[in-house]
């Protein structure tokens, strides 16, 4: 989650109306974005990672060549549908979904840095409210926070699927995740200081549950959509038939609807059934 998206939020709502636009632009006929141009998005934060689309991470030069020749170098997207799961098949098969197995679905692990010190019980009190709100959905999946780990919280800790750690991004991003295909050291929801600050109309759970939103597999909403004016690639698939300008995966000024904190909509609720029945 981009920091500047919630420090500016309801400026940049107005001051994107007219650049975003609310009518509905064409899908198809968006130029392609060429590779120094998206190359100039990214940026490395502390961890050697290099950020894109906001809070996205991937370990190297290499992988970020080979994102953008699959998909921002690829087509444009055409569909309209909802929640929409990470996937890099040419026919956007349910088999090409960037997901976790049935199996471990069902055993998300993690641990908290200890080193969030006076802010950490503010973390895990995030952390329960956005795995809650997820397991709610009735999805078959479950987060399990390894307290028991949480001194020694590294991205090498091997006794949890991922870490949550402190980090002091520059103001690049208030939190970032991964997708499911990352490695052990890739998979970290790391936290800049700025999130325990004033962010309203989000809370630090709002931006939990976004980030979990792509720890289970799913993209911003608003990327297959250029008339939210925040189009990423096409490497997706719609999971529901509707397109929810509401989606906790959709940033709120990219022509969305969600005023308020970021929360599960219906749409999202069923999008995540449909992946993790
Ligand atoms: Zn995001």
């Amino acid at each position: 989650m981009r920091k500047f998206r919630s420090v500016a939020l309801v400026a940049a709502v107005s001051l994107l109306g007219s650049a975003c636009g609310s009518s509905e632009a064409p899908e198809a006929g968006q130029p392609k974005m060429t590779w120094e141009e998206f190359r100039a998005t990214v940026v490395e934060d502390p961890e050697g990672k290099l950020i894109f689309d906001g809070d996205m991470a991937l370990d190297s030069e290499e992988e970020l060549h080979a994102f953008f020749a699959s998909s921002i170098g690829a087509d444009t997207g055409t569909a309209r549908g909802g929640l929409a799961v990470y996937n890099t098949s040419s026919s956007k098969a349910p088999s090409g979904d960037i997901k976790w197995s049935a199996t471990q679905a069902r055993s998300l692990t993690y641990c908290v840095s200890s080193t969030f010190g006076t802010n950490k019980t503010a973390v895990v009190n995030a952390m329960n409210a956005a795995t809650a709100a997820w397991k709610a959905t009735g999805a078959n999946i479950n987060f399990t926070h390894v307290t028991s780990l949480d001194s020694n919280c590294t991205a090498s800790q091997t006794g949890v699927l991922f870490d949550v750690r402190p980090v002091n991004s520059g103001g690049q991003y208030l939190a970032r995740a991964f997708f499911p295909n990352s490695g052990r050291s890739g998979r970290n929801v790391l936290v800049d200081n700025s999130a325990f600050g004033n962010i309203s109309p989000w809370t630090l759970a709002g931006i939990m549950r976004h980030e979990l939103g792509h720890v289970l597999g799913f993209r911003h909403e608003h990327t297959r959509s250029t008339s939210s004016g925040c189009y990423e690639d096409s490497n997706w698939r719609a999971l529901t038939t509707t397109y929810d300008r509401s989606s906790v995966m959709h940033y709120p000024q990219c022509a969305g609807t969600q005023t308020g904190d970021l929360v599960l909509t219906s749409l999202d609720q069923q999008g995540v059934r449909a992946l993790y029945p």
